[in-house]
């Protein structure tokens, strides 16, 4: 049995900043809390947590403490009611999800009708409404966008959640330029993304079965998911070795793993290690 490994997989760079800042503050500070999961990945969460950073849902008091902005982002009202309740803050914003927040503010300043391409209920969106001033427009799923509210936007700016499926946004993009004429278009997908969303076109069709590791509220993650399945019916989303099923790999030659942006490398080592043991 042949096990290849996506290049790709694992940790992004904004997550791997987000935990190094996270483990850097718990070192030298004392009652820090973070507002939901630093990264959508319950192994991660659990580390955080154990380094010493509490998860909150939502914000009380602040004094003498600290809190820790998620990779996502987080509402700049929430960090205008954070510094009013006292807290100090310790952004660990991805740079690119900020880059975001900035195109968005730019053009809005010029009167443009934002629009999101992206999942609506992810933190990473809310983060950038957040950021804005005015009402975007959110395009979540293709069927979902109204041709009828499209064509009455004379000034737009489309920006992209940036771990959309590539493919999905090149359509939606198209849509929008039919019948928007004044249109600048962002694509805000992020570097990993790209780089684990074009493996993931290829993985499924060079291998007998492919696995794809990382958390059921991984969004990212999802998006591999739903790429490979739609190219190998013998896709499976794992969170951890003890959901592999040995049927699986039944007359398997090859087996292709990667594994979402949130997904620590010892998770990952821990399902290969069990698909030998499966396949020995
Ligand atoms: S997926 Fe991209 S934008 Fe999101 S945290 Fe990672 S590097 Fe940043």
């Amino acid at each position: 049995m042949i096990i290849n490994v996506a290049k790709s997989a694992g940790f992004c760079f904004g997550v791997k900043r987000a935990i190094k800042i996270a483990l850097e503050t718990a070192r030298d500070h004392d009652c820090i809390e973070v507002l939901g999961d630093i990264v959508h990945n319950e192994h991660v969460a659990k580390d955080i947590n154990a380094a010493g950073i509490k998860k909150i849902t939502r914000l009380v008091r602040g004094k003498n403490k600290t809190l820790l902005i998620r990779a996502h982002g987080v509402a700049l009202k929430t960090i205008e009611k954070a510094r009013r309740l006292g807290y100090r803050i310790i952004d660990a914003t991805c740079p690119m999800v900020k880059g975001i927040h900035h195109i968005a503010n730019t053009m809005e300043k010029q009167h443009r009708t934002i629009i999101i391409i992206g999942d609506k209920n992810h933190a990473e969106v809310q983060g950038i409404i957040g950021h804005l001033k005015s009402k975007p427009l959110l395009i979540d799923e293709e069927h979902t966008l109204s041709i009828a509210a499209i064509k009455k936007i004379k000034r737009a700016c489309a920006i992209v959640q940036s771990t959309q499926d590539m493919e999905k946004v090149k359509r939606i993009f198209a849509l929008l330029q039919q019948h928007i004429q004044d249109l600048k278009l962002f694509n805000t997908i992020c570097h990993t993304t790209k780089a684990k969303q074009n493996e993931i076109r290829t993985m499924p069709l060079q291998n007998d079965v492919m696995i794809i590791i990382g958390s059921k509220t991984s969004a990212n993650t999802k998006r591999l998911y739903e790429i490979a399945k739609s190219l190998n019916r013998k896709s499976h989303w794992v969170s951890s070795g003890k959901d592999l099923r040995a049927g699986w790999f039944k007359n398997a030659v090859s087996v292709g793993v990667t594994a979402g942006a949130s997904t620590p490398d010892y998770t990952t080592d821990e399902v290969i290690r069990r698909i030998r043991q499966y396949t020995a």
